[in-house]
């Protein structure tokens, strides 16, 4: 068939047609074109209802005329759009940006849009309310309930079952009861889709001098509008989410949107009080933890302009903002704004291309930021502001090194004397000690003493970890799980199986036997169980009800717990982020003498990200260079090599780009498949994302064998 023009002559129709592309979400290479019937004509950013095969999947109309004019398909094989989804169009910045994403992050234009409308439920109209009124006689049969129920009804407006039933304090099985008496009759409620409205005269905190000079400065840029970003870098405890939340009021006053992004763990209930101890209200939030109502309710409200402030987790970003005006990332430094999965990108890093393109400020506020922000700062891209200091009575943290290699603990133990003496005085203060680190279960590794078996999972090339109180050998990476077994599995002896190393279960037997009276307890993400569960918790260690925390990561996303003043690092070697540490920090290590375990110690951030800058600048490493990861994973081993080495043949030449690889990843096998990776390095100015698609797209691949981009890796597993 030959291709035909956008300009050739339509064909007949009984209708003049139009011909619009639709991007669906769905991992698709490029939008798919339709006809146009209805009557006002579509318009770019409108949502629609399309056909696609047997099915009916809404979408976003890209653009109009054929997606591909070059090879058009033919008018006639076309289907109309069925109809205009009752739902404001999406801005034109949102597509643009949606596009960007797709091309940096070498995704597919429709697995981004399907992070921007992840709940199709928003697209139909809120479905209606019924509720009831008094409309016929009083029943036959009176009895106390059914009276109570008229009582309400008598002094009240209409209402639904359900709070008829809760406000008069009856069943429903009452109401269900008067309404077939006819005592009952039905009206049309209004739907429920309110937001609060935060209000930004309500007055909060007054601000201390310091703090009041870094608002103005920042309400001034915010005033003055334009693309800008700013890193707001100051201690714990020095104010800033105050700070910020006087840029947020700024931008509301303005008559535009605001976002807050924060790490999902952060977006605790103590946050949404002190917002609405400055706004009078609670902001509208985004995260996974939403019921599906609340979902739609809260993404219509964003689309509609009608929510004014949205507090959300990564995904945040990708909402439908109607008029966005800011942009706050909290705790930027987190890597828990890096996604992993599908779409791989970095929430903090696309916040900014966000308000680039909106040409509205963004803010980035850490007390450790990342290398790469200061970095930005250095090159004269962000503007930084500082609050160096606590509000209340300064603590500087007192952080000495524990020379493990001196000060050995006693023969399987892991705490050693000196911190187990800094404990004691610490609970006999009546004050709460921490100790970190970052290994969930008991044991990393289960081994058989008489055959020197360990136990690997059968999906990963990784270890199970011994979890004790769970009673099973469990696969961090897959969650395959056994029974904790009595005798090895490859020689059968019994008794014979030992743990290796510790977890944070190990550290709170250790802690027991040497603390018998202290109330202690373990805090890890497999033993907490969401966001909620996990404040409930932070209260209640808050509140004073445990002496010693044995905890993960979990425990160092920036919550204040003004009675624990010790801080143990079970084994800083394991890796330590640059965190902020309370009171006395003791962190064990076996070697005292490396340059960042000394820029730790000394309290120097400077020194220790100069260490860090001048290791990344001689590798030319981010951010002075780029990465691309190429992660090739298939179920046969040979196959999925030969499609990495395919790749490594391919691989881009040019004097400013490197490929290193294939290299069986660390996870060599993960959930029964294999995997290779492949990184490309490139100087800085160069195109890598372009880059790698086109090597990607040259290579054959077997269905089966899926090879997988993540631009600007974090994790090299
Ligand atoms: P950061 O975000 O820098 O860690 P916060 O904004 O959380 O610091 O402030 C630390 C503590 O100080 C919080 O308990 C906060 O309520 C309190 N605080 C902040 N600003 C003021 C202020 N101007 N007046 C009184 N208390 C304040
Ligand atoms: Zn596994």
């Amino acid at each position: 068939m030959p291709a035909r023009h956008a300009s050739d002559p339509p064909e007949c129709h009984a209708l003049r047609a139009e011909r619009v592309h639709v991007l669906l979400p769905l991992p698709l290479g490029a939008p798919y074109d339709y006809l146009d019937l209805t009557d006002s004509g579509l318009a770019p950013g409108d949502f629609v209802a399309v056909p696609l095969g047997r099915r009916v999947l809404a979408g976003v109309v890209w653009g109009l005329g054929p997606a591909n004019p070059r090879a058009a398909v033919d008018e006639a094989k076309l289907k109309p759009v069925l109809e205009r989804l009752p739902v404001p169009a999406m801005p034109e910045v949102t597509r643009r940006f949606i596009a960007w994403v797709a091309e940096y992050a070498c995704a597919e234009p429709g697995a981004v849009l399907r992070m921007a409308m992840s709940v199709p439920g928003a697209l139909e109209p809120p479905p209606p309310r019924i509720g009831y009124m008094l409309a016929g006689p009083p029943p036959d049969r009176m009895t106390p309930a059914r009276h109570r129920v008229i009582a309400v009804l008598a002094d009240g407006p209409p209402r639904t079952v359900a709070d008829l039933a809760r406000t008069a304090g009856v069943s429903g099985s009452v109401v269900s009861g008067l309404i077939a008496a006819g005592t009952l009759g039905e009206t049309q409620l209004p739907a429920d889709d309110g937001v609060p409205v935060p209000d930004w005269r309500h007055r909060g905190l007054t601000l201390m001098p310091e703090q009041r000079e870094v608002a103005d400065g920042l309400t001034a840029a915010i005033g003055a509008g334009g693309f800008h970003v700013t890193l707001l870098d100051g201690v714990t405890g020095a104010g800033k989410t105050e700070v910020y939340l006087e840029a947020v009021a700024e931008a509301v006053k303005a008559g535009r949107q605001a976002l807050v992004m924060l790490p999902e763990i952060a977006l605790t209930a103590p946050w949404l009080e002190r917002f609405a101890r400055r706004f009078g209200t609670e902001p509208v939030t985004w995260h996974s933890e939403l019921r599906s109502s609340q979902r739609r309710r809260h993404w219509r409200a964003v689309a509609e302009g009608r929510a004014r402030v949205v507090v959300g987790a990564r995904s945040a970003l990708f909402l439908p903002f109607a008029e966005l005006g800011l942009i706050v990332v909290d705790e930027e430094h987190d890597p828990a704004f890096k996604q992993d999965d599908g779409v791989a990108y970095q929430a903090r890093d696309m916040a900014v291309a966000r308000a680039s393109m909106g040409d509205i400020p963004a803010l980035l506020v850490s007390a450790t930021p990342s290398l790469e922000s200061l970095v930005n700062v250095e090159w004269g891209r962000y503007q930084v502001a500082h609050l160096p200091h606590r509000i209340g009575k300064a603590v500087l943290p007192e952080i000495a090194a524990v020379d493990m290699r001196k000060q050995a603990p006693a023969r399987g133990d892991w705490l050693s004397p000196v911190l187990l003496e800094a404990m004691s005085e610490t609970l006999a203060q009546r004050r709460q000690t921490l100790l970190f680190l970052n290994r969930r279960g008991y044991s990393p590794l289960v081994l058989c003493r008489t055959c020197g078996h360990r136990q690997g999972c059968p999906n990963c090339a990784a270890w199970l970890v011994e979890h004790r109180f769970r009673s099973r050998l469990i696969c961090h990476h897959c969650g395959f799980s056994l029974p904790l077994p009595e005798q090895c599995s490859e020689c059968g002896d019994e008794h014979s199986l030992v743990s290796c190393g510790p977890g944070v279960e190990r550290i709170l037997e250790e802690v027991g036997r040497h603390f018998p009276e202290a109330r202690a307890l373990v805090v890890a993400s497999d033993t907490v169980h969401g966001p909620a569960a996990a404040e409930a918790l932070f209260q209640a260690i808050g509140r004073g009800e445990y002496d010693i925390v044995v905890g993960t990561q979990i425990m160092a996303k920036g919550h204040h717990f003004p009675n624990l003043t010790l801080v143990g690092v079970v084994d800083a070697d394991l890796g330590l982020n640059g965190g902020d540490l309370p009171g006395r920090a003791l962190i064990q290590t076996y070697v005292p003498e490396h340059p960042v375990m000394q820029a730790l110690v000394s309290g120097d951030r400077e020194r220790f990200m100069q260490a860090e800058k001048e290791a990344r600048q001689a590798e030319s490493l981010p951010p002075f260079g780029r990465l691309v990861a190429v992660i090739v994973s298939g179920p046969e081993q040979d196959e999925t090599a030969a499609v990495a080495q395919q790749l490594a043949r391919l691989a881009p030449e040019a004097s400013d780009v490197a490929v290193y690889g294939p290299a069986p990843a660390p996870l060599a096998l993960l959930r029964g498949r294999f995997r290779f990776r492949l990184l490309l390095k490139t100087a800085r100015r160069v195109n890598a994302s372009a880059i790698a698609r086109d090597w990607v797209a040259r290579v054959e691949a077997p269905n089966r064998v899926r090879v997988s981009i993540d631009v600007d890796p974090y994790s090299f597993m």
